[in-house]
């Protein structure tokens, strides 16, 4: 069983696959409390659901890109086998996921989309670090950048553990309406900095407090 926030059908908002159709199942519970964060609702909301009913729910959607979000999703033991089944039935599946709980028994072909956590998020001391080692090279990383402070941060993460030459992309979200990301774009520039600017397609699309796009 799961405890599932929401499963819906939208546009992919970030990462590489940004702009592609995607099916997004959001699961319950987060263990960080991160100060930007824009789905405070998963936290507590859900009801429990049987594996075969979430994946019957997914095939409904006609859409072979899945994306299991949260909430942090790895808290649940059952994620693990909703991920493997996705693949046996040919789906390709992302996973986003907060950077701190372990990642090494992720299915491999499964897509990572991982944050590291800086400082402005509050959380950045729960990064485990022994993740990025096991990052495969169709994995994203992704850092949430809050300010110069955070930016500095990321830069020195990048460099330290040639991010950009070990994942498919190393993404810088500034956080929305708090960062502006012209501002982060002429920092990355100054620095040649080997990462790309990912703007929430989502919420330019719709209006950013709109849930289940
Ligand atoms: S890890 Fe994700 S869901 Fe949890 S508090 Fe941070 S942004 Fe929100």
């Amino acid at each position: 069983m799961l405890t599932i926030n929401e499963i819906f059908y939208s546009i992919q908002g970030e990462a590489t696959r940004a702009g592609e159709p995607c099916v997004f199942v959001r699961l319950t519970a987060c263990d960080l409390r991160c100060s930007w964060c824009d789905t405070p609702y998963a936290f507590y909301e859900g009801r429990k659901r049987s594996i075969d009913d979430v994946l019957s729910e997914v095939e409904q959607h006609q859409c072979r890109l899945v994306e299991i979000t949260g909430g942090e999703p790895l808290l649940q033991e059952d994620v693990y086998p909703l991920m493997s089944m996705l693949l046996d039935r040919g789906f390709t599946v992302m996973l986003e996921t907060g950077g701190h709980r372990p990642i090494g028994r992720v299915p491999k072909d499964v897509i990572k989309i991982m944050d590291v956590k800086c400082p402005g998020s509050g959380e950045s001391d729960q990064n485990h670090w022994q993740n990025l080692d096991v990052l495969a090279r169709h994995d994203e990383v992704k850092f949430v950048v809050k300010d110069r402070v955070d930016y500095e941060f990321a830069r020195e993460v990048i460099s330290r553990h040639a991010l950009s030459s070990r994942v498919a992309a190393v993404l810088l979200s500034p956080v929305h309406g708090v960062l502006d990301p012209k501002t982060l774009s002429e920092w990355m520039l100054a620095d040649h900095l080997p990462a790309r600017l990912q703007l929430q397609l989502h919420k330019l699309i719709w209006s950013p407090e709109t849930r289940g796009v």
